[in-house]
């Protein structure tokens, strides 16, 4: 079959490339939309024209069908897809390119690449859909590697087995969001687990970071769904066992999700599937205030009632992503269930609603529309537009952490703040013109606490866009800090979270996560730089 390949900069394939006047148009909507004004649309440096570093590093003869050192495979892994990657893929910039990408086919191919990265002093690192925001695939390995391999697990994308008794399937690690679901659909299933980047994101890759997908209560990330895990280390396989819990000690499976390949490459897993969701009802509730509509948040979080979506939209945020029209905060309400009716839990729901000052659209059973889904769509959508809005010279970022609730009101103060002091500071002196917009909303929430998510655009300091991404990510990173938060709900640490990461986990725990990588990986070779400095 023949690969549709990948747009090697941005979100999407090649084949979706919108035509320079569909780009204007939507262009010069967005810029009204937002309130910027815009000079002309960049052009992206055509791959032809960019400059890649000389390949330092030839595949042994018995792996050299599966190697790739080509322009595209090596530039579209080069980076991840935060703002910044973006921006560089976008100007052609791909300093930190792979020497090659190994596409293994089958685990014993893995393993043989792996021998082989260890002999030749290769750092190697694992690729899931290349979707990171924090530059967890970026081949910045240091001088202590002659080369780096990038892995891709893009031919590893099979639903193996399923268990319809235990609801459980066997998935390998590199089917992406899409290609899986197809398949759990052949069987009436579905693993429910939509994060944004969906469309191009994997299972390993998932795991591996830990990700948090759509919904907003009880099985939220990915490891809640994670009934055992298969890795191929540099040192042996590391299986667990089905089980649906187990006391035995320190798990082995939550060891590898968050290890963000620096342990081994997670080759497949069995997660916990079930039937699509028949009963459904959601509607979309206004509050005056961000914080009377948290305040709302807090005690629908404590009752139990586990909304399935639950997204507190502030006001601004509301406006940009066509949830509200910028005069209230938007809570995105949504039940489902396979099994039985959901309308009393909405009906007590929306009692608490009311007691908070909330009014609501009438609930809608099924399919979705109105508020709620203009967000949904908006939401999977925002991929796409983030390509564009770098052409236009607009800034865009999100930033996302988790506090209890009683630190809640003083981060989210600090945080906006200082969002919008370096949104101000950083975009003087910038080509297009427009107040930076900063806006904030919940995307999970838990009994004791919201994972706040916060946006910021803002005009872009033309020529000094890294510059300005990084004052940003500085600036609201020392704020969440400062708070007392996490560095990361789910986008993981990666390399640019590294110094707020050291400075948050316990150091005899990162003394014993460098053992355990010694272990494993003792040239530490796999992705060198990512969570700790090998031993
Ligand atoms: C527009 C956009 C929206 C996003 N939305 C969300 C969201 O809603 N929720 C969320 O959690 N995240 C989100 N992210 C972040 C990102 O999509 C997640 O971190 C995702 O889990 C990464 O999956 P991937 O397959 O693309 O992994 P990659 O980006 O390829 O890799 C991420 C990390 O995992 C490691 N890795 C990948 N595959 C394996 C493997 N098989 N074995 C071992 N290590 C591996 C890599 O080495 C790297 O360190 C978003 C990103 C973007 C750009």
């Amino acid at each position: 079959v023949e690969q549709r390949r990948r747009n090697h900069w941005g979100w999407g394939f090649e084949d979706q490339r919108p035509s320079k006047a569909e780009l204007e148009a939507q262009a010069a909507a967005v810029a009204a939309h937002l309130g910027f004004s815009i000079g002309g649309l960049e052009r992206p440096v055509e791959l032809a024209e960019a400059q890649l570093p000389q390949v330092r590093l030839r595949p042994p003869t018995e792996l050299a069908e599966i190697c790739f050192d080509d322009a595209h495979a090596r530039a579209s892994h080069a980076w991840g897809r935060s703002y910044a990657d973006v921006l560089r893929g976008f100007r052609g910039n791909f300093e930190h390119a792979p020497d090659l990408v190994a596409r293994p086919r089958e685990e014993r191919e893995l393993e043989a690449v792996l021998e082989w990265c260890e002999r030749a002093g290769a750092a190697a690192i694992p690729y899931g859909g290349g979707t990171s925001v924090v530059g967890g695939v970026e081949a910045r390995v240091g001088a202590r590697f002659q080369a780096c391999t990038t892995i891709d697990l893009g031919a590893l994308d099979r639903v193996l087995e399923v268990d319809c008794l235990s609801r459980a399937a066997r998935i390998q690690a590199g089917a992406r969001g899409p290609v899986l679901e197809s398949q759990l659909a052949e069987h009436g299933l579905t693993l429910r687990h939509f994060p944004q980047s969906f469309e191009l994101s994997t299972l390993g890759g998932w795991i591996a970071t830990r990700a948090g997908g759509h919904f907003a209560t009880l099985w939220t990330h990915i490891e809640d769904l994670l009934e055992s895990v298969r890795a191929v280390t540099p040192r042996g396989v590391w299986e667990s066992r089905r089980l649906p819990g187990s006391g035995a000690g320190v798990s082995p499976d939550r060891m590898l999700a968050g290890s963000e390949g620096i342990l081994g490459v997670i080759t497949e897993a069995w997660v916990r599937v079930q039937p699509k969701p028949t009963h459904r009802a959601q509607t979309a509730v206004r509050f005056d205030g961000f914080m009377r509509g948290a305040q709302c948040v807090q005690e629908l979080s404590q009752t139990g009632l586990h909304p399935s979506n639950c997204r507190l939209i502030d006001p601004l945020e509301a406006q940009t992503t066509l949830a509200g029209d910028g005069a209230a905060a938007v809570l995105v309400l949504g039940f489902e269930s396979t099994d039985h009716e959901v309308g009393s839990q909405m009906d007590r729901a929306l009692e608490i609603c009311g007691s908070h000052g909330g009014s609501w659209e009438a609930v809608r059973a099924g399919g979705a529309q109105g508020a709620s889904s203009s967000w949904r769509e908006a939401f999977l959508r925002a991929p796409y537009l983030r390509d564009l809005l770098v052409a236009m010279g607009i800034f865009s970022e999100t930033f996302e952490t988790a506090i209890t609730w009683e630190r809640f009101p003083a981060l989210h103060e600090r945080v906006i703040a200082a969002a919008t002091d370096a949104a101000i500071a950083s975009s003087a002196g910038a080509t297009v013109r427009g107040a930076p917009r900063v806006s904030c909303r919940f995307t999970h929430i838990y009994p004791d606490g919201p994972a706040p998510y916060f946006t910021v655009l803002a005009p872009a300091r033309d020529g000094e866009e890294i510059e300005q991404w990084r004052e940003l990510k500085q600036a609201i990173s020392d704020a969440v800090l400062a708070e007392g938060a996490t560095i990361t709900h789910h986008h993981a640490v990666g390399r640019e979270h590294r110094p707020w990461y050291d400075e948050q986990r316990p150091e005899p725990f990162a003394a014993a996560l460098r053992a355990a990588k010694a272990a494993v990986d003792p040239s530490g070779i796999m992705n060198p730089g990512v969570l700790v400095d090998p031993l």
